[in-house]
């Protein structure tokens, strides 16, 4: 590997973990008590018209929750045994500050 793709690759970290915080710093609790995590678009489109799916980054299974499109309420399908977000679920909303 060459330096300045090993430049990218920490380039890219560096901004993943900067949205990583960001999305974490915005997660609240909506009325019912169940958690609203901060959602930005998936990556790569779900299929070839272009559709996309949202993401959420889980602190509790340290790793990125792929969804379907479009916001609300979601099974959580954690990993990680000891997540709360296993009993309640959350709710998908709109990140602040920038989709990606
Ligand atoms: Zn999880």
């Amino acid at each position: 590997m060459t330096t300045a793709n090993i430049d990218a690759r920490r380039l890219k970290k560096r901004a993943e973990t900067a949205l990583i915080d960001r999305l974490i710093a915005q997660e609240s609790l909506g009325p019912d008590g169940i958690p609203c995590l901060a959602a930005v678009p998936r990556d790569r489109p779900l299929d070839s018209q272009g559709h996309v799916g949202l993401r959420v980054w889980c602190k509790f299974c340290v790793a990125w929750h792929l969804h379907g499109m479009g916001y609300g309420h979601r099974v959580a399908h954690c990993v990680a045994a000891e997540s709360p977000y296993n009993q309640t679920g959350y709710y998908l909303v709109a990140a602040t500050g920038g989709q990606s």
